[in-house]
């Protein structure tokens, strides 16, 4: 079956078209560089590029694949989490076209989608794999069961996702917006054990309860502090040690909860997703890391990690394939969806 996948949980317009495994479109818009002056998303601006975008979208996508909407099996459209205003446009839409192909509508999960993008690169998802998702809005850890049917949230930032988090040290340090991929830059050429910044949830007391959560806004502060310090001194900041140094922790802490939970699942696959992915020192340590404990690592291209159509339609695509019933158009969208609901 041709599956059409509609993504506008936050700033991109994305959709594509899935067959299979096989992605035959993928077309983004985004709308950053109208937020980027603002130093943040501003939602009724996303809301309102998604209605411009989402027909020349829909129309590249189909000239792209060389097919005719008519051709379309089922629908699959992101129904949250994100910003409401944004989800609503690209639900509405998919209601409609739904209603007029007469074909049925899935209402998915963004953050499953996330991960299930990987089997259009990588191949099947096996199941009892673990997820990791890294991006501006989350951080967080998923047992997936199986990607259709059972997938149970095993930890998540109880603040900042890692994203936001590296945004947030971006401005401390006058980076323009967003910072994550600026700070990933620098702390190439730092040194990242001159300066140790604190770990979020490791350890100890922790071990238990927040065994697979994530917490950065104690780290960012210690970096806010620690700028704070130097410039009181009038002390020149070190930038690219900072950098460095923060990027250690984050990295450091996402990819040793990440291997605890493959072991103490008993799994030894990781699947990681989202666009804080393409991090590199993230990447780096959590090979490493991963083929001493011998957990292949999957990780999608990058333009496959920050968000698409195609993570929608490959999402619906393998809801399709287990034969999960549809949505049905009385869906609504729901801005805080939790991570065991794969379709609404
Ligand atoms: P969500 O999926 O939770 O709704 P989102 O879609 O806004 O969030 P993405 O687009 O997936 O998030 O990821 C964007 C985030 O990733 C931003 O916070 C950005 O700074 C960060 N980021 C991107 N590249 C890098 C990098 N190389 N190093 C660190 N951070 C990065
Ligand atoms: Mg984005
Ligand atoms: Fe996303």
């Amino acid at each position: 079956p041709l599956i059409l996948g509609i993504e506008t949980s936050c700033d991109e317009t994305g959709i594509a078209l899935v067959r299979g495994y096989d992605l035959l479109a993928d077309v983004t818009a985004s709308s950053m560089d109208e937020h980027a002056r603002y130093g943040g998303i501003i939602p009724e601006i996303a809301s309102r590029a998604h209605l411009e975008s989402f027909v020349p979208t829909l129309d590249a996508t189909l000239e792209k694949a060389d097919v005719d909407l008519s051709e379309v099996d089922a629908i699959a459209v992101t129904a949250g989490p994100g910003l409401v205003g944004s989800l609503t446009v690209g639900v509405s839409a998919a209601k409609a076209l739904a209603l007029a192909l007469n074909k049925p509508l899935y209402g998915v999960n963004h953050i499953i989608g996330h991960i299930a993008v990987d089997e259009l690169v990588n191949g099947p998802i096996l199941e009892n794999s673990v997820g990791l998702v890294v991006s501006g809005g989350h951080s967080s850890l998923l047992k997936i069961g199986n990607i259709a049917t059972e997938v149970e949230e095993l930890g998540a930032t109880l603040d900042d996702a890692a994203g936001e988090a590296f945004d947030k040290v971006g401005r401390l340090l006058g980076l323009p917006y967003p910072g994550g991929p600026h700070i990933d830059r620098l702390s190439k050429e730092g040194d990242r054990t001159a300066i140790r910044f604190p770990r979020g949830l490791v350890g100890g007391r922790h071990k238990e309860k927040h065994q697979y959560d994530f917490s950065f806004s104690g780290l960012k502060t210690a970096v806010a502090r620690y700028i704070e310090g130097l410039e009181e001194a009038g002390t020149e900041l070190p930038v690219t040690d900072i950098a460095a140094g923060f990027s250690e922790s984050v990295a450091d802490v996402l990819s040793s909860k990440a291997i605890a939970a493959c072991e103490t699942k008993g799994t030894d696959t990781l699947i990681i997703g989202g666009g804080f992915s393409a991090n590199s020192r993230l990447r780096e340590l959590i090979t490493e890391r991963a083929q001493k404990a011998g957990v292949t690592v999957r990780i999608p291209p990058i333009r496959y990690c920050t968000d698409n159509g195609a993570m929608i339609a490959a999402l619906g695509s393998a809801l399709v394939r287990a034969g999960v019933s549809p949505s049905g158009l009385g869906i609504t969208v729901d801005t805080g969806m939790p991570m065991d609901v794969i379709r609404a």
